[in-house]
């Protein structure tokens, strides 16, 4: 089917390419002409495992192109996906200032459009979101009725950063949310994925992905609060989440006690179920404790280097891993990120090393600290160094370089602990 989709980011890219790759015809439509040119170029914009060469075949193959010209890719196209960005207000509320450009620009776009259009979307958003804006405005820039010109549905993606090919090619589960049957068909048909198919409203496909995102997160800072209560009474916390994730009803991932969740979903989905919750008269009181954990989690850890090191004030600090998780180069709210902001609001003198994040982090800390181009580097007469992030090479490390050979692991991945004075953020 030729198929466009809008929003190149993380999502758009990666269910662009996977569509690509069987058969489709797919145009990608960003507004970031540098993202367009690059995708033309068969470049990755972002790092993501297998991404590379899906890109490449795919842009040799011709099935996949990228333009700003979203009017164009409408007339073109059969259906429609849009992946635009749902960032957070400073008031932690839902920005739906992107998914409403997108769905007026798409309705212009519809206006003159011969033919009918399968409307996806699948960007994250507060109940009633797709009814009250994506439809209303459709109908209202378009002119034309819904089912007789046009169908949408709605469809949340639950794809991992870091293994998000994987994901998005084997899904768990596909939600559907929809008024009728045309645009879910055909999405179902094109993603022909051999997973549990959940059909339902709108509304309820919106929250169930708010219901997954903030459920994990619960079970991260659940994980966290039993790590820190242990490590306080001299009990190794990562026994006892072992020992419990045997029950088929607790399971054992998401237990692993740390710096906390970051990046572009857990932090930002979780504020805005929040505020969603609160603006429908409710208060929510596990998920707010849920945002309190994690936000303590970054505290706790700068805290921790302070009563090994003393002052950090002046100190050469490594930092190992700026990504909010392994297998990606995404900053968005990294747990990393905030705990360099507090090292350095201590007058820390911080050098940070990523396999795959310095660029982004570059671009957001510009020459605030230093970037190290190997983990020996970064690590060159340091006084202490704290893990950040669970990167596979951060298992085995070479400390000898180190002024002071003090580490702080926030992940608890290192496995050679000798010759080091080691301690963990939760045992
Ligand atoms: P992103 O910020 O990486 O990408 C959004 C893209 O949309 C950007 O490239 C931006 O330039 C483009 N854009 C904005 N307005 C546009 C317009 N009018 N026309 C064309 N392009 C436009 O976002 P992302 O991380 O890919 O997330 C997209 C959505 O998917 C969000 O709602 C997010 O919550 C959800 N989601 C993200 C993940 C994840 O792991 N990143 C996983 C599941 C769901």
């Amino acid at each position: 089917m030729k198929i466009c989709v809008v929003g190149t980011g993380y999502v758009g890219l990666v269910t662009a390419v996977t569509l690509a790759a069987k058969r489709h015809e797919v145009v990608c439509v960003d507004i970031d002409k540098e993202k367009v040119d690059r995708i033309n170029r068969a470049e990755t914009p972002i790092f993501e495992e297998q991404l590379p060469e899906l890109l490449k075949s795919t842009v040799n193959a011709k099935t996949l192109s990228a333009t700003t010209d979203l009017k164009t890719a409408i007339q073109n196209a059969e259906i429609c996906i849009v992946c635009v960005g749902t960032p957070s207000l400073p008031n932690g509320d839902i920005d739906l200032t992107q998914v409403e450009g997108a769905a007026k620009q798409i309705g212009e776009a519809l206006k003159e459009k011969k033919g009918f259009l399968s409307i996806v979307f699948r960007s994250t958003v507060t109940p009633g979101t797709t009814e009250n804006i994506f439809s209303a405005v459709l109908q209202a820039f378009s002119g034309k009725k819904p089912r007789e010109h046009f169908s949408i549905c709605y469809s949340p993606e639950f794809l991992r950063e870091g293994r998000a090919i994987k994901d998005a090619l084997a899904p768990d589960k596909l939600v559907i949310g929809r008024e009728d049957t045309i645009a879910a068909n055909n999405w179902k048909m094109v993603s022909s994925v051999g997973c549990p198919i959940i059909e339902t409203d709108f509304k309820t496909a919106e929250l169930i992905k708010y219901a997954n995102n903030a459920f994990l997160a619960t079970k991260i800072s659940f994980a966290n609060e039993l790590g820190n209560l242990a490590k306080s009474i001299g009990i190794n916390s990562y026994a006892v989440a072992d020992a419990i994730g045997f029950d088929p009803r607790i399971g054992k991932q998401y237990l692993r006690a740390g710096l906390g969740f970051g990046g572009s979903c857990f932090p930002k989905d979780i504020k805005a179920l929040v505020a969603f919750a609160k603006k429908n008269n409710y208060e929510p009181k596990i998920l707010s404790a849920v945002l309190k954990t994690n936000d303590s989690q970054v505290e706790r850890f700068v805290h921790l280097a302070e009563k090994k090191a003393g002052s950090l004030s002046g100190k050469k600090i490594a930092v190992l891993g700026t990504a909010f998780k392994e297998g990606t180069d995404d900053i968005r709210e990294s747990q990393a990120i905030k705990v360099i902001g507090l090292l350095l609001s201590k007058g820390a003198k911080v050098c940070a090393y990523d396999p795959k994040a310095i660029e982004s982090t570059k671009k957001e800390l510009g020459n605030k600290i230093e970037y190290a181009g190997s983990i020996q580097d970064c690590l060159k007469d340091a006084e202490l160094c704290l893990i950040c992030t669970e990167w596979p090479e951060f298992r085995i490390i070479d400390f000898s370089g180190m002024k002071n050979k003090v580490v702080i692991d926030g992940k608890h991945i290192l496995e050679k602990k000798n010759g080091i004075d080691y301690e963990g953020l939760c045992w």
